[in-house]
């Protein structure tokens, strides 16, 4: 029997709108795709913009923030996560890197790192604004970033939010697209045929994606994929 050393767990973004947290592991490496905000969870507990959370470990303990050792800034043990990749600035895919430990780094296009420090800026008391002393590392489309034996190439995607990306994750077990949000009926859909191009080329073995409103009638479809 072949062993396979690559999995996909997701902690957010399943049977929800957003909260994308998904963690691609490699043998040793572990990167998180997005660490986003859930809306839904959230929202069982506080009522914005009156009744905002107050504690980090309060977010851990309602459930909001997934339990993960080695991964917040409140935890002191040493960091676990090699890294973690933000494809855009919606608060569903980048708001809870706020309470990563700050050894960790987070890899995202200028634009997603401009984004999020000028909303930490505007809602300095918030925390779950607060990017201050995030070890941002920013790309660009062309970019190969390596973090152990993990390869990572981002490509540009038309959104709703400039600055958006996919990523194909070049694993020992073959290529994962994780596609991000995107759009083909926004201003620049070339830019989202340039990924589904690259993402092609890469015949990956798996792709993680999300949709809402995929027609008017608002149909939500979930691609849920483990390698195993
Ligand atoms: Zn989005």
């Amino acid at each position: 029997m072949v062993k396979v050393n690559t999995s996909l767990t997701f902690y957010g973004g399943v049977d929800e709108i957003g909260g994308n947290k998904i963690l691609l592991q490699d043998k040793g490496t572990k990167i998180f795709l997005d660490f986003g905000m859930s809306f839904a969870l959230k929202k069982q507990y506080y009522s914005l913009p009156f009744l905002s959370p107050r504690r980090e470990k309060n977010l851990q303990e309602l459930g909001i923030l997934p339990k993960l050792e080695g991964f917040y800034r409140f935890d002191d043990r040493a960091a676990e996560v090699d890294a973690v990749f933000l494809s855009h600035a919606h608060m569903d895919h980048s708001a809870y890197i706020s309470f990563i430990n700050r050894e960790i780094p987070v890899y995202c296009g200028e634009t997603t790192k401009i984004i999020l420090q000028a909303l930490g800026e505007m809602r300095a008391t918030a925390l779950e604004f607060d990017v201050e002393d995030v070890l941002f590392r920013s790309f660009r489309t062309g970019d190969s970033i390596t973090v152990d034996d993990l390869e990572i190439e981002p490509v540009h995607v038309d959104h709703s939010v400039p600055g958006a990306y996919g990523f194909i994750v070049h694993t020992s077990s073959g290529a994962v697209v994780y596609t991000g949000d995107f759009r083909a009926h926004g201003t620049k859909p070339e830019m989202t045929s340039d990924f589904v191009g690259k993402a092609k080329e890469a015949e990956p073995v798996a792709v993680v994606t999300e949709a809402t409103n995929m027609t008017g009638a608002s149909i939500i479809l979930k691609l849920k994929l483990r390698i195993s």
